[in-house]
């Protein structure tokens, strides 16, 4: 009943998907909406490009998230984080032939927005998200656009995002078409599906031509040393890393969006220290200690990292990091452990 907007999710997820500039690792998601009640969202920790149709992506009763999070009362103190997602779960409808999943975090803001949404940590929108100069840049090149969009500081993803959200979507008396959410990336809704990638790809050509990024992305990919050893195959990260002086210390400490800091910190070492990521910075190359999906996600990771750290730079913009509860909450850091973690980064 509903396949021709599953092929729709599966084909707009894969577009994206494939693409490191605009998705690394299991990062960014997508979702379509069949109708008034149903929406297919991409499951929790699954890649865009691994969506097919029968995995990848779960089916959630959207009306009733919308009004979950219209009539939800703050007065009571309540962990709002866990409750949101446990109704966005228990409101999962199962379609035939689909395996089970968990809904995306982010399922929350896609219940608010149009029928297509694109939501991806896109390098371009993340130079304008983690540079103190983005919001002025955002301003200069949207605000008189064909597109309403909005630019939001960082929250958390989850409950009081999607709260923010719909608070902006109630001021603005619209649904914004491009979201630029502070060190965390950018999202894009349409009503229809050409509409959406073609607002993706403006927002994105409008900040390369901005900043003056000519040169394409390029392919980002590894190649198996051994069994559980993979080494870079990126020209352009070989790049950033040949001959520069980083250290285990710089890397942990510019955390600059939440992605980051789950696929990276602790995880990078330039002094071939016992970690997942290992650079030799006279050669460029790093080697990875880890499965080839997780290889390619790190690849991929610190790729985007110092693409935005170069261009930035570049063009003089300021980058700006994750403050350290901001940090400690994504990693789920609580008492004795955010402690040593943040003791590790100092
Ligand atoms: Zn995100």
């Amino acid at each position: 009943m509903y396949d021709r907007f599953i092929k729709e999710m599966i084909e707009m997820s894969c577009r994206v998907g494939q693409m490191p500039d605009y998705t690394q690792g299991g990062g960014g998601n997508t979702s379509v909406k069949f109708d008034d009640k149903l929406m297919a969202v991409k499951a929790s920790g699954c890649k865009l490009c691994d969506i097919t149709e029968k995995d990848g992506f779960v089916v959630v009763d959207y009306a009733k998230v919308r009004q979950y999070y219209k009539t939800v009362d703050l007065t009571e103190k309540r962990d709002f984080y866990k409750e949101s997602s446990q109704f966005v779960k228990d409101n999962m409808v199962k379609l035939e032939g689909l395996n089970e999943g968990r809904p995306s975090i982010e399922a929350g803001f896609h219940s608010l927005l149009e029928k297509y949404v694109i939501h991806t940590h896109s390098v371009y929108g993340n130079l304008l998200c983690c540079t103190k100069e983005g919001e002025s840049i955002a301003k200069e090149l949207f605000e008189n656009s064909q597109y309403r969009y909005l630019w939001l500081p960082y929250i958390a993803p989850g409950f009081y995002l999607t709260l923010e959200i719909q608070k902006q979507i109630e001021l603005m008396g619209c649904i914004p078409n491009i979201i630029f959410m502070g060190s965390h990336g950018v999202i894009i809704t349409a009503k229809t599906l050409d509409e959406a990638e073609k607002i993706n790809d403006y927002v994105s050509q409008s900040i390369r031509k901005k900043l003056n990024i000519t040169e394409l992305y390029g392919d980002v990919s590894v190649k198996m040393e051994s069994e559980g050893v993979y080494v870079s195959n990126t020209p352009r990260l070989i790049a950033y890393l040949k001959g520069k002086e980083y250290t285990d210390e710089w890397f942990d400490s510019n955390i600059l969006y939440p992605d980051q800091a789950a696929y990276l910190l602790g995880e990078v070492t330039t002094k071939n220290a016992e970690k997942k990521a290992r650079i030799d910075l006279s050669s460029g190359i790093t080697k990875y200690y880890v499965s080839y999906k997780e290889a390619l996600t790190l690849e991929e990771s610190i790729c985007a990292f110092l693409f935005i750290m170069d261009e930035a730079k570049k063009n003089n913009l300021e980058t700006y990091t994750m403050k350290d509860e901001d940090i400690a909450f994504i990693m789920g850091w609580e008492g004795e452990a955010y402690r040593k973690a943040m003791l590790n980064k100092k």
